[in-house]
């Protein structure tokens, strides 16, 4: 309930606006990404918000709706080029445009910087020497107040002079910032006189070597908003606290009135969703990059064969919040399930191969099989399976003992191959070591397709099963969740998050077999392999003599259920 509280609040608000022209019939809202690493999960609803919101409203804004990719780019450090190509592929693949209306936060340096030359003029901002320790420690706590800076009464000529020195790089990275000056004895500690800029001499990815001193996200977030004039800013709730500041800057400076509403962050169980977090995933090796499938960013989901509509449809379902929540992955791969049950053909391949001999069915015949590509979707059509003498089954489908529920194959017991025939078991072969490596059978000429003979006879099992001389060997790649752990950052003491790593979360299959009509299938391409699951085909393949997939999800709720009992 509460979820859609928040998101009908954001929605109520915009049609009051609309009704009383606030904004000249426009809503604009901006996606502020910081190009300091890759997009993932937790993003998605941001965006799916952001460009959301505009679409809902198109029909009710006659000045039009839309929303803004900023990046926040105000920490050179931190951020490259390689980022901000992958961000903007990854919303796109979302689903979602900002048309030509791709902004900078840094290509609005200069009127930021006019504008604190103006707070400076207005006493209301001073250049402060105290070092970043020392700051800190004057600020006070939320019982006690702060202790104004000994430099907070400089002249306003004097902090003209040093301000505009600041910036022509005559101060050493550390040495002084600009703060603002509002009240160090604030309830509220982000009023307590805020760095708004500080000296970093570090080249930029855009801006080059023009600056040595940067604003603070604080200073330069609702400015970039009001200057494109956002109508609506929606943020996550760690900048709640830091709303009054974002109104007093556009106060002062009496520019565009944007306005500041929060809603909760996306938590994920077994998994981490900071940027910090998943860099060092990769930094230090735990991980094959930013799209290893198992990381949520939206390149490995993508890479890892969820589908863009279900990742939306996801967002949509979580919904907004003022409070934090940690959401079961189980739901997102819900939505995975339901998307891809509608729009995966379906295949047939085998993960741990068994040799099945049909001893009376001719060594040199070939058949084709008719099979329905996507009983969801006719449109998807048929296609053709080969079937001969010698195929492969999952070995885990025979049992030589069975228990009496067992209802596949087994000496004596009969079972229905998917678009083939019905097989009677006649004989087990094993090795010297025991193991059994082939199994004899006999097949019912009468059942061809999978039908029921005329006879009356009943089967309860249906296995899938590939021709071995027709299969492709293929590698599968099945995947179990990043984290043991449902919170990562569940810690016990003395631990470190990492060791909530999960061992297990990569097993790689190297001698699958595939049916044949796989040859074709194009990176980025998801099928279901019957009674095994989702599976998506890697970008690797081309570097492998055969197909390489994902496991998608399985296609059984099984984790889901596991975390009840
Ligand atoms: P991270 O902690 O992963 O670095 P961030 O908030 O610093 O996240 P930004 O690039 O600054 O990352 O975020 C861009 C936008 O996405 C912001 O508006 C932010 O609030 C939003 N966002 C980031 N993480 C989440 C999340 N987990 N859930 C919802 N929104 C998020
Ligand atoms: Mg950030």
């Amino acid at each position: 309930m509460e979820a859609t509280r928040t998101l009908d609040f954001i929605r109520e608000m915009i049609l009051d606006d609309l009704r009383s022209d606030k904004h000249g019939g426009r809503v604009t809202t901006r996606f502020p990404p910081e190009p300091n690493g890759y997009l993932h999960i937790g993003h998605a609803k941001s965006i799916c918000l952001n460009f959301g919101i505009p679409q809902d409203f198109k029909d009710q804004a006659p000045a039009g709706a839309r929303c803004n990719l900023r990046f926040d780019d105000t920490n050179p450090t931190k951020e490259e080029q390689e980022y901000i190509d992958a961000i903007k592929r990854d919303i796109h693949w979302l689903g979602f445009d900002w048309g030509k209306h791709e902004y900078y936060a840094s290509d609005y340096f200069e009127q930021l910087y006019d504008w604190a030359v103006k707070l400076i003029k207005d006493s209301k901002a001073y250049v402060c020497d105290l070092t970043a320790e020392e700051i800190r420690k004057s600020r006070g706590t939320l019982t006690q107040p702060g202790t104004p800076s000994p430099h907070r009464d400089r002249s306003v000529e004097d902090n003209l002079d040093l301000f505009d020195r600041m910036r022509k790089g005559e101060f050493p990275d550390g040495s002084r910032v600009l703060r603002a000056k509002i009240d160090m004895a604030s309830p509220n500690l982000n009023m307590r006189d805020p760095v708004m800029y500080r000296i970093l001499h570090a080249k930029h990815p855009r801006t080059g070597g023009a600056w040595c001193i940067y604003p603070m996200y604080d200073y330069a977030h609702g400015q970039s908003d009001s200057i494109e004039q956002i109508t609506h800013s929606l943020c996550t709730l760690e900048f709640e606290d830091h709303r009054p500041l974002y109104d007093w800057f556009i106060e002062q400076l009496g520019i565009y009135p944007s306005r500041q509403t929060e809603f909760n962050r996306l938590n994920l169980t077994h998994t981490v969703v900071a940027k910090r977090k998943l860099r060092a995933l990769v930094e230090g090796g735990h991980v094959a990059g930013w799209d290893d499938p198992r990381m949520p960013t939206l390149s490995a989901l993508r890479r890892r064969g969820y589908p863009p509509a279900a990742i939306r449809a996801f967002c949509d379902a979580v919904g907004l919040s003022k409070r934090e929540q940690l959401i079961d992955l189980a739901r997102l791969e819900y939505h995975v399930r339901e998307e891809l049950n509608r729009t995966a053909n379906r295949v047939m391949a085998v993960l741990d191969p068994l040799r099945v001999v049909i001893t009376n069915y001719p060594a040199d015949q070939v058949e084709q099989m008719e099979a329905v590509n996507n009983p969801e979707d006719e449109s998807a059509g048929k296609r053709s399976v080969p079937f001969s003498q010698v195929l492969y089954i999952e070995r885990e489908d025979f049992m030589e003992n069975p228990p009496g529920k067992f209802f596949r194959l087994a000496p004596g017991r009969e079972v229905r191959l998917r678009y083939g025939y019905w097989i009677t078991c006649t004989d087990v072969v094993k090795d010297e070591a025991g193991n059994i490596v082939e199994v004899r059978c006999t097949y019912d000429p009468l059942t061809r397709g999978g039908d029921s003979p005329p006879d009356g006879r009943k089967v309860k099992g249906t296995i899938h099963w590939v021709s071995a001389a027709h299969a492709l060997d293929a590698e599968v790649r099945l995947y179990d969740t990043l984290f043991s752990r449902e919170d990562p950052n569940d810690v016990p003491e003395g631990g470190d998050w990492l060791d909530n790593l999960n061992p297990d979360s990569l097993r790689i299959v190297k001698d699958a077999k595939v049916e044949p009509s796989l040859a074709k299938a194009e990176a980025g391409q998801t099928f279901q392999f019957e009674r095994l699951g989702y599976f998506c085909v890697d970008p690797d393949s081309a570097k492998s003599s055969g197909p390489v997939f994902n496991r998608t999800v399985t296609l059984k709720d099984s984790w889901g259920k596991a975390q009840k009992t």
